[in-house]
């Protein structure tokens, strides 16, 4: 069995993104929106400030407070869009109640939307056009390209069904020429699917869901999920899995790093693009 090692490669991209940041004198910026006080999103930002430090992207963070108004933040929004220094805006979901998460992020010019949701986006990925990829399935890919796991013709089944994560990966898999099946919570009889799943990608926030007995042997186990329980972290499937497949991808140090460091390597193609700069 082999342990992904999502923080090691993403260490090893981050270092290849900070020499070529290095390189230039005027340096991306990303533009982060935050709303309210959601704690998970808190250390969220702070990694991903953390990382934009280490490789010479300027961060920039927008700190609303939960009562602020719709339409202070889609102004700020089009200002940033406006911008040419900046390169990259993401806005931290989720965002609390009654603020129209669509609108706000359908507002961010479609040249920076480095997480890749705009309805722009969507539609680049769908047709198979040069958009950008959410972060968290364009890591995924990471992975596998990186461990050489082919998934032409191989049975992929995805839980969960979100825009961030699951809805993105059905293309991208799709891509790679995999047989996809998507589940989520209303799946009846869901082992009947993990049991036929050559690569299977866990994202559902419901700690250790999938264990040994719920998986084909010698399969590829990606596991997104982020579940702190008592100060510690634990992902959606169980480690025993480990006796069974044949790659594991940890909680923590999987997946996790890998979306941190795909959002700088989009903000740096963004940058680029804005900049008429060419991939050499
Ligand atoms: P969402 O809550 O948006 O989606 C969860 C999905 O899981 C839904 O589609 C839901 O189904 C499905 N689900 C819930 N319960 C079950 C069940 N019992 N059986 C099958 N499917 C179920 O979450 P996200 O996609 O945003 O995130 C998922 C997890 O991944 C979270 O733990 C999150 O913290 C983590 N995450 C990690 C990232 C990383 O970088 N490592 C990045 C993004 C997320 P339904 O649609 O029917 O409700």
């Amino acid at each position: 069995m082999i342990t992904i090692d999502g923080n090691g490669l993403a260490a090893k991209i981050k270092d290849e993104l900070k020499s070529e940041i290095d390189s230039y004198e005027i340096k991306p910026i990303l533009a982060v929106i935050t709303i309210g006080d959601d704690e998970s999103s808190k250390v969220y930002v702070n990694n991903k400030k953390k990382a934009c430090n280490y490789v010479g992207i300027s961060f920039l963070h927008f700190d609303y407070v939960s009562f602020v108004k719709e339409a202070e933040v889609i102004k700020k929004i089009e200002e940033l869009n406006k911008d040419n220094k900046v390169s990259g805006i993401i806005v931290q979901l989720p965002l609390p109640k009654g603020y129209d998460v669509n609108k706000i992020i359908n507002t961010i010019n479609n040249n920076k939307d480095v997480d890749g949701l705009t309805n722009e986006s969507i539609g680049k990925l769908i047709n198979k056009e040069d958009g950008f990829i959410p972060c968290t399935p364009k890591g995924i890919m990471s992975i596998f390209d990186y461990y050489k796991i082919n998934l032409e013709g191989k049975n992929v089944v995805i839980i969960g069904r979100s825009n961030l994560v699951g809805k993105p990966l059905i293309q991208e898999c799709l891509k790679k020429d995999a047989t996809v099946t998507i589940c989520h919570s209303k799946t009846s009889d869901l082992k009947s699917y993990t049991k036929k799943a050559d690569i299977l990608i866990v994202a559902t926030g419901i700690k250790h869901l999938i264990n040994k007995t719920m998986i084909k042997k010698d399969s590829v186990i990606i596991d997104v999920g982020i579940n702190k329980v008592n100060n510690k972290l634990y992902g959606d499937v169980n480690p025993n899995v480990e006796e069974k497949c044949s790659y594991l991808s940890p909680v923590p140090g999987g997946v996790g790093p890998m979306t941190v460091v795909m959002l700088l390597q989009n903000t740096l193609t963004a940058y680029k693009k804005i900049n008429g700069i060419k991939n050499e």
